[in-house]
């Protein structure tokens, strides 16, 4: 049976990822988490991994100590830390499950050992999607996607040759789906806060609301299966059973469909795609009401942001995705306005250079200096609106 290294694995999708893994019988021989001491050193006691990373090199050394004799595994911390979890153990699969840009070094590690890649990290193929894609093609790995949207196109497309007219990628269409304009422009972080629907995380919500995780989600379709702007259709469908679609030349489309459940399709891409028996429940069809809309472009314009950084290439997508982190930060701390999220993420992009970034250091580079200029520009709308 093979092995997993698990990054990230104190989040959502990495412990979801561990109750996968072992149903499968399969062992973890890393994890990693960025701050978590705690639930690590749980993960240790209980999955016994040969590697266990701890970003905080502080926090690396208090953990190191804890863990008891019998224990083996070896406790790294840091970027080079991570880049061991990834490719220093014996596992055959890295499910990359952190969030934000600080795994990209060992993603492209993994992706250069010829890992298999069971990707749930948004922000990899934004930001860096020309060197990922390059790489896993240069080396042979193979990279499944592990968000649910991309999961499902991948599906649709085993046992095709690839080629496809159109994909259907199907949005949920957040929270606030149903509020105009106007209301929207009103929408303050309180309310943002007190939603019945805010079990996802705080940015991931927000992200959702604008629609902005789904113009990302565009970006990454794109990467992944080789798909121009044009042939990449949102549609808004409520009832989350039609997780994507993809339309082929003879008219016929196929759709995955199933519950809503992460865990579907992390284990897909850690059975490597394998149909056997998991933790998910199946579909109850009789009385199943499925419903498909174009999403409002007026109303969500950090879609069409998307659509924009998608078509003009190079780094924009990359000051996209480093403008909204702070953003949506501003916005949760009152700073600025809903709309204003759309402002500061389209102000920063503008003169976004052409070229692809040639390296992950020139990535993290691009970040920051998209992340200052959007400080500025998140700076001047707080003051103007005297916050
Ligand atoms: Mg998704």
């Amino acid at each position: 049976l093979k092995s997993v290294a698990i990054l990230g694995s104190t989040g959502s999708v990495g412990t979801q990822a561990i109750e996968v893994a072992i149903n499968l019988g399969m062992r973890v021989s890393a994890i990693s988490a960025n701050e978590n001491l705690d639930l690590l050193e749980q993960q240790i006691n209980r999955l016994k991994p040969e590697i266990a990373c701890l970003a905080n090199s502080q926090k690396a050394k208090a953990l190191a100590q804890r863990i008891g004799p019998g224990i083996k595994t070896k406790i790294t911390s840091g970027q080079a830390g991570l880049v061991e979890a990834a490719i220093g153990s014996s596992a055959e699969i890295v499910l990359v499950a952190t969030s934000g840009t600080h795994a990209l070094e060992a993603l492209h590690a993994a992706i250069k050992a010829s890992k298999t890649i069971a990707l749930a990290n948004k922000e990899a193929l934004v930001s860096a999607g020309s060197i990922i894609i390059a790489e896993a093609k240069r080396s042979g790995s193979q990279i499944i996607p592990v968000d649910s949207e991309h999961s499902a196109i991948y599906q649709c497309l085993e046992g095709s040759n690839g080629e496809f007219e159109k994909i259907l990628l199907t949005c949920s269409g957040g929270p606030f789906k149903n509020l105009s304009k106007e209301e929207l422009a009103m929408v303050d972080s309180k309310q943002a806060l007190m939603h019945p629907t805010w079990s996802m995380g705080k940015k991931i919500t927000i992200d959702s609301s604008t629609l902005m995780n789904k113009g990302f989600e565009v970006i990454e379709a794109s990467w992944l299966f080789c798909a121009p702007p044009e042939k990449i259709q949102v549609l808004i469908h409520p009832q989350s059973i039609v997780h994507s679609a993809v339309e082929f030349a003879d008219g016929i489309a196929i759709a995955q469909m199933g519950v809503p459940d992460m865990r579907g399709p992390i284990q897909y891409a850690l059975a490597e795609k394998k149909r056997v028996k998991g933790l998910c429940g199946s579909l109850s069809w009789p009385g199943l009401q499925l419903t498909f809309d174009e999403p409002d472009l007026e109303r969500f314009p950090c879609l069409a942001l998307a659509y924009e950084a998608l078509v003009h290439g190079g780094s924009m997508a990359l000051a996209l995705t480093s403008a909204n982190d702070l953003a949506v930060d501003a916005f949760l701390e009152g700073r600025i306005g809903y709309y204003d999220i759309y402002d500061v993420n389209a102000q920063t992009c503008v003169k976004e250079q052409i070229a692809d970034p040639a390296s992950i250091a020139q990535v993290i580079e691009l970040e920051k200096s998209a992340k200052a200029r959007a400080k500025g520009i998140i700076d001047a709308i707080a003051s103007k609106r005297g916050r």
